[in-house]
């Protein structure tokens, strides 16, 4: 405990991505918001990503610092402009972090599964260590019973269907759709698996009601703690929050809005792959053909191209761009999007997403059905819940895992992206049902944030340890 305030003092060290530091930073601004005193352990380029949504808790009084790491040679962590990928080596991070935990102890410190090599430092400090890994209890239970159960090299092909064994759903996979790490275990996956074996349990971003039946095979069966606390994005209540959330948006947020006014409930899809995906031009443009085909009115937010000249991007971009815009069919963004903003505005009726973990959440508390196209990470199994188990969207057709920065053998052609799309946002039964049990879940999600909620308890619960985090 913090003796001088009596509340437990919570550190946060989230990594450089935006996939990951982005829900830490909400992670530690709803523990403080509940009274612990919370500190978000940053790089100095990265604080200046949310900085402003800090200073604003700061007003409204809640306890939540920012303590800057400032390497000996002043030399920052490369790629901190929200699209680091995974492997990025933020080691540099080691000595002044441990240099600031000598002199401040906390009560126990969350940390982000990517910095791989923190664990050792701070158990050497003896302080009480939860690991953040960015995704849910689905994906953690396919993943484990996968590992357990399949030898995945004895499949006859990357196609071959296998059942995950000893869960609650029957949830089908094929080799093509497993993560790298499952093929090919690495020093680097191993790292972080000892991470999460050493630690005290994991925070997740996630909340019961929409996955009780992994949330408890989590906490029973794979015998780990869990605190499911999410989803961490509804602390964004203001517009200056939802709008600054990552990073200033490429365009004016206010046009976006004032186009999205000028449309009809649910008439628009929102298309977004994340903060790290880099997708080569070639699928941009089968996307393109796909949306124009479908006659369907959309924002879509273009993020880093892969292996592309500056020219051929603004040809074929911007010509679209440009006919998009005459016929008032759509707007793109070239860079980053305010995601919340767009997808609770009411006309947004669809996202076509590559199942990040965050869009998930932030899909299901827009209430929007989704469109899936999962590229790398563990976005495949992510899928299989969105269509399968909560059967709240419906598949373009990726099969096949590659990583943030690889290119796919084979395209996703534009007529499986028209037909998604006219499957996801017609105006029929099957889309209305998806629309209702996405609502459905939307509702829980709110109440498990409530006081009283699954997640303000679990949040409750590790705060009010009374010695360390260690209980
Ligand atoms: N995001 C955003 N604007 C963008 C792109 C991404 O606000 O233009 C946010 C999005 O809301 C989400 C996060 O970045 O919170 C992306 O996380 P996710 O887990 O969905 O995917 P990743 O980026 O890790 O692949």
């Amino acid at each position: 405990m913090n003796h001088e305030t009596d509340a437990v003092k919570i550190y946060f060290f989230p990594f450089v991505g935006g996939g990951h530091q982005i829900p830490m930073v909400d992670t530690a601004r709803v523990f403080a918001k509940h009274g612990a005193t919370s500190t978000i352990i940053t790089t100095p380029s990265n604080a200046l990503q949310f900085q402003n949504s800090i200073t604003r808790d700061q007003k409204s009084n809640h306890p939540i610092t920012i303590q800057i790491l400032t390497t000996p040679e002043n030399t920052e962590v490369t790629d901190t402009d929200m699209s680091a990928g995974p492997m990025i080596d933020t080691s540099i991070l080691l000595e002044p972090l441990k240099q600031f935990l000598v002199q401040h102890r906390p009560d126990g410190i969350v940390v982000d599964m990517f910095h791989r090599w923190a664990g050792d430092i701070i158990d050497e400090l003896k302080i009480p260590r939860i690991v953040f890994n960015g995704n849910g209890c689905f994906p953690r239970c396919v993943i484990e019973n996968t590992r357990k159960h399949v030898v995945l090299e004895n499949l006859s092909s990357d196609s071959e269907p296998f059942i995950v064994p000893g869960l609650p759903d029957i949830i089908e996979m094929t080799r093509s759709q497993t993560p790298i790490f499952m093929r090919n275990p690495s020093q680097f996956s191993d790292r972080i698996k000892q991470l999460e074996e050493n630690s005290l349990g994991t925070l997740i971003n996630s909340f019961y009601d929409l996955e009780p039946a992994y949330a408890d095979y989590v906490r029973n069966k794979l015998g780990k703690k869990a605190w499911l606390v999410g989803p961490v994005s509804l602390c964004n209540r203001s517009v200056e929050d939802k709008k600054e959330r990552g990073k200033q948006p490429t365009i004016d947020e206010q046009s976006c809005l004032n186009w999205l006014n000028s449309k009809k409930p649910n008439s628009v899809l929102y298309i977004s792959f994340g903060s790290v995906a880099r997708v080569p031009m070639k699928q941009l443009k089968e996307i393109a053909y796909g949306l124009e085909a479908s006659d369907q009115s959309f924002i879509w937010v273009v993020g880093k191209i892969l292996n592309s000249s500056k020219n051929e991007e603004d040809w074929v971009l911007d010509k679209f761009e440009r006919r998009m815009k005459e016929m008032d069919k759509g707007l793109i963004f070239r860079g980053w999007a305010p995601q919340l903003l767009i997808l609770e505005h009411e006309a947004v009726g669809g996202f076509m997403t590559h199942c990040g973990w965050n869009s998930t959440l932030e899909g299901v508390c827009a209430g929007v059905p989704m469109a899936t196209w999962p590229l790398s990470a563990e976005q495949f199994i992510n899928e299989k819940l969105i269509t399968d188990v909560l059967r709240i969207g419906v598949q373009v057709g990726s099969r096949e895992w590659g990583s943030w920065d690889e290119e796919r053998k084979e395209l996703v052609g534009r007529e499986k992206v028209e037909l998604a799309v006219k499957k996801l946002m017609a105006e029929s039964e099957d889309t209305e049902e998806m629309r209702r049990r996405v609502k459905s879940i939307f509702e829980n999600a709110k109440r498990a944030v409530e006081e009283g909620g699954s997640s303000y308890d679990d949040i409750h619960a590790l705060i009010q340890c009374k010695t360390s985090l260690d209980c």
